[in-house]
């Protein structure tokens, strides 16, 4: 039996609602999959807001598993990239009767490396972090799984600190000249996607798709007919990291290695390649210990250092000499091909990081605890990704809870070059007016003073202690999710689950059982993460979330839009800010049977003009700010 429409699917006697139990009629969900289904038809460009509890999801995976067109799926994780294979579209297909051919691909460093591993498992530092019972059972494994996707493998986690030794990248990668390119497994997953139906992939691997095109080294990705992106808010600040070049202390360090590592099997005469490389790594230590304390910051800042610009000077003389001799030994050992590749390849990034600046482009330096980047990044991404979809061709589709900002889509249109698609918006079907209040605490001093943070703690601890815990606590920044979790710790017997102190996945799955608990996370618990029913009854928000204006990539954006006389605080940082604060309050609902308060405690959301931009974004929730009538939303809880 096949269904012809999308909207047959969806209707109250459709394959949809035959088959899952529970199955609801809802007419946003219904209308966006129909809009779906005609942007695939139509190979046009749509946007689509759907509130939390529309059912985006089914809404677009009917129409793209509907479709004759080759259709990708990318989503923001590798989580949801899984939940989508193998939970929400075997239902989906079942329901259809579909026999779509599904595949699943992510990024190489997800699977496991023949070459590689075969190539480290002997090395001295692979003996040191890991047992010779764990290799095995890593090598037994290899030999079973159909995909080598690590993910399946339970000690994978264990094996962290060897990730890289035994998968690939796109600079290590031997290719075809692999001795084991014929049981390759992303040879073998990128073959399967190809003929392929439907694909699932994240956003990440599109991306490193487009470099890949970009740079002339062939493609990942199949010429699909449609691409339709989930979490698409995440999409702007992807295309920044994507359509920047960036070279690094690791990849200095790794190609150095490799190199030796190589040298070992197939040259022991380039007695200078070990010369050469031990300097590289030298040379590239002593460049992070002269960058200093960790930071971002502009090149150009950082250029007026002697002992900065000495280093990398020094680095990149080295790459050259070895770049040299990697010529050289490549003419007589072709194994050594792709390092020279590499080098060069890390030669020009040197150069578009550290050289004379392109045109509308920062350069800048984040400079962590044992590694550095030097990176190039443009200063709008729109033209860059317009071309890609002009490339590419067929129907593009965007899909979020969270892509306007006042009801309208100019960021994320303009931001990403997209000014002929169509914006649609379907509001949340659940009842924020009964289901939910949103509380503003009076009288908070303003959010960047010292005391800012116990006097929000102490506004919130009698709220706390009417919802019995049962609380998330979003903070902006990591000091003061600190002080909030001292000042808790002092002041409640509530259960606290606290981010930096177990995994994400661990803390979540405790929370949701534990009565009374709450949860301290910053900027990883704004999104993505679901906690449905009584568990979790009130969000506190510390801060409006606007990014760091010390940030050099944005620094530079607002100085560009100032000098074209625009305002890039309103169009840039009120946007972002709009977004995220959009993503933690939808922490809150997730269910037709969820009820709780929501507190924004930041006072520039009343005080400042802007904040009606905040207001006017949210979803309609009564407000209030009187904490009597925030306790009394809890009252009924017989707890
Ligand atoms: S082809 Fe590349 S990824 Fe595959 S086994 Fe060889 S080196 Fe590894």
């Amino acid at each position: 039996m096949s269904y012809q429409t999308s909207a047959n699917c969806f209707s109250a006697d459709g394959p949809l609602a035959s088959y899952i139990e529970g199955f609801a009629v809802r007419a946003g969900q219904q209308d966006m999959a129909l809009a779906i289904e005609q942007a695939i038809d139509n190979n046009s460009q749509l946007i689509c807001e759907a509130g939390t509890g529309t059912g985006k999801t089914f809404a677009y995976l009917v129409p793209a598993l509907l479709s004759s067109s080759q259709v990708v799926i990318s989503t923001g994780t590798k989580t949801l990239q899984d939940q989508l294979f193998h939970k929400d579209i075997p239902l989906v297909k079942s329901a259809l009767n579909s026999q779509a051919d599904v595949a699943l691909l992510k990024g190489r460093a997800n699977y496991l490396c023949w070459y590689r591993f075969e190539l480290h498992r002997k090395s001295y530092e692979f003996s040191q972090v890991s047992s010779q019972a764990q290799l095995q059972s890593l090598a037994d494994w290899a030999t079973t799984t159909p995909t080598g996707d690590l993910s399946e493998v339970l000690q994978a986690e264990a094996l962290t600190s060897v990730w890289p030794a035994i998968t690939s990248t796109n600079e290590n990668c031997v290719g075809q000249e692999c001795a084991d390119y014929q049981r390759c497994f992303v040879v073998k997953a990128r073959r399967a996607a190809q003929e392929a139906d439907l694909i699932i992939i994240n956003h990440h691997l599109f991306f490193a798709d487009a470099v890949i095109r970009r740079e002339g080294f062939g493609e990942l990705l199949p010429e699909a007919g449609a691409h339709i992106f989930d979490e698409a808010h995440q999409l702007p600040e992807l295309a920044s990291l994507f359509f920047s070049q960036s070279v690094g202390h690791l990849q200095l360090m790794e190609l150095a290695r490799d190199c030796q590592n190589e040298a070992v099997e197939a040259a022991k005469e380039f007695v200078d390649l070990r010369r050469l490389t031990e300097q590289l790594m030298q040379q590239s230590n002593d460049l992070l210990f002269a960058l200093g304390e960790e930071q971002r910051r502009p090149w150009q800042q950082l250029s007026q250092q002697h002992g900065v610009t000495k280093g990398v000077e020094s680095v990149r003389l080295t790459l050259q000499e070895l770049s040299q001799l990697l010529t050289e030994a490549s003419k007589h050992h072709t194994n050594f091909s792709p390092y020279l590749q590499r080098a060069n390849s890390l030669l020009n990034r040197l150069q578009a990081t550290t050289g004379q600046a392109e045109e509308d482009t920062v350069q800048w330096v984040e400079i962590r605890r044992r590694s550095y980047g030097l990176n190039a990044t443009p200063l709008s991404v729109g033209r860059q990704f317009q071309e890609l979809l002009e490339t590419k061709g067929g129907a593009w589709v965007f899909t979020s809870a969270t892509l306007s900002v006042n009801g309208g889509f100019d960021h994320f249109t303009d931001g990403m070059g997209l000014r002929t698609a169509v914006c649609e918006r379907w509001e949340s079907p659940f009842d924020y007016s009964a289901q939910a209040l949103l509380y503003l605490p009076k009288d908070l001093p303003p959010p960047n003073s010292h005391s800012y943070t116990k006097s929000m703690m102490t506004a919130i601890l009698p709220l706390l202690k009417a919802s019995h815990g049962r609380a998330f606590l979003l903070f902006t920044s990591y000091k003061a999710l600190k002080e909030s979790a001292k000042l808790l710790r002092a002041e409640t017997d509530y259960t606290l689950f606290i981010q930096g102190e177990m995994p994400k996945s661990q803390i979540l799955a405790d929370f949701r059982t534990c009565d009374n608990a709450v949860l301290l996370g910053t900027n990883s618990f704004w999104e993505g993460v679901d906690v449905k029913g009584e568990a979790l009854s009130c969000v506190i928000i510390d801060k409006l979330p606007f990014a760091s204006p010390s940030d050099p990539v944005l620094q530079a954006r607002l100085e560009a839009m100032s000098q074209q006389g625009q305002n890039g605080f309103m169009q840039i940082q009120i946007p972002q800010a709009v977004i995220m604060l959009k993503q933690g309050v939808g922490r809150l609902i997730r269910d037709e049977g969820d009820h709780g308060v929501m507190v924004i405690c930041d006072p520039r959301l009343t005080h400042k003009s802007y904040g009606k931009i905040f207001l006017r974004s949210l979803p309609p929730m009564p407000v209030t700010h009187d904490i009597n009538a925030a306790q009394l939303f809890f009252s009924d809880d017989p707890r």
